[in-house]
């Protein structure tokens, strides 16, 4: 029905017939959530393959740079990837006074680990990706995301976050959760089980970073993993990101504290770092936090 409706819209609107793929490169790929999504042209399919875990495509596209699909969902396009990465692993590492060790959990291509490698202040950097395959792929294709293996203070893992995670205690300053959607292996991501290992993970002023889902298109998924950050932190928030090429133009990240309110920097961001950044600033960590009528009332 979705696609029909697609095909419809895009026959009325003129899009060329190389949607349908008859051709052996299709000229657009699209990706349907809830009904409707994002169509996206594309000039080559770098890599189009299936890992043990999921179906991993990179193209180079006419003009969103290039751009990753993991069982046709849009990861990234390195037209807009910043808006996410920045505002997963900024606002986090900012709420903390001085966050030396940091624990990724997914991000297989390296955006958030070259996101946290930014903070000078930061001297390890472990990371758990289940999916060696998506790193290896982000490594050859899209090195704009994956340096953020190539930083010395770099653990990478291949394994499950969860399992992972489950064998730490009282041991991070901040842990990011840059996991897919709950489905496949990202489901045991968005489980209670999961943050209440997080929690035991993290330090005494430890904060977590999860992405945490659409308000528009996934009501459900963010009031369970903010119940689960409410119930285990003493201050938690969902902040807003807009991100052009994601489903409803946005996403959002559930960040957790357990010691401090998360919706203000808790120290200075130095000039270099800000004049590098492209979406975070303080002012965007304090309004992020700031959210639709509809939104408070779920977490009044
Ligand atoms: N920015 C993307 C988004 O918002 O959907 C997510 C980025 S990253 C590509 C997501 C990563 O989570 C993938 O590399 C995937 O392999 C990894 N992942 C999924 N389930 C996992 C698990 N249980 N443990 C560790 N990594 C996992």
């Amino acid at each position: 029905m979705a696609i029909t409706i697609v095909c419809k819209w895009l026959c009325a609107n003129n899009f060329q017939a190389g949607f349908i793929m008859n051709e052996k490169t299709p000229r657009y790929v699209h990706e349907i959530d809830q009904g409707f999504g994002n169509i996206v042209e594309i000039k080559e399919v770098l890599c189009d393959c299936r890992s043990d875990f999921q179906h991993i495509q990179i193209f180079e596209t006419a003009e969103l740079g290039r751009m990753m699909m993991l069982d046709g969902i849009i990861q990234f396009t390195e037209f807009d990837e910043y808006t996410y990465q920045e505002m997963m692993v900024h606002p986090a590492l900012m709420v903390h006074k001085n966050p030396e060790k940091v624990l990724i959990i997914g991000g297989g291509d390296g955006g958030v680990a070259r996101e946290v490698a930014r903070h000078k202040c930061v001297k390890q950097i472990d990371q758990c990706e289940i999916d060696g395959k998506v790193v290896e792929l982000c490594r050859k294709y899209v090195p704009s995301m994956a340096c953020g293996f190539d930083d010395p203070r770099m653990n990478l893992h291949i394994g499950d976050g969860l399992e992972f995670v489950r064998n730490a205690c009282d041991e991070y300053d901040v842990i990011i959760v840059d996991s897919t959607d709950p489905i496949g292996p990202g489901e045991v991501l968005f489980g209670k089980e999961f943050y209440q290992s997080v929690h035991r993970a993290l330090k005494a002023d430890g904060v977590v970073a999860s992405q945490s889902e659409s308000i528009f298109l996934y009501p459900e998924i963010v009031q369970r993993l903010y119940g689960f950050t409410r119930e285990l932190f003493a201050y938690n928030g969902y902040a807003f990101i807009a991100v052009p090429t994601y489903p409803a133009g946005s996403i959002g990240v559930c960040v957790a504290c357990k010691s401090h309110p998360v919706d203000q920097p808790q120290r200075q961001l130095d000039k270099t770092l800000a004049d590098e950044l492209k979406y975070y600033n303080s002012d965007i960590h304090r309004g992020a936090f700031k959210l639709p009528s509809f939104a408070q009332r779920w977490f009044a």
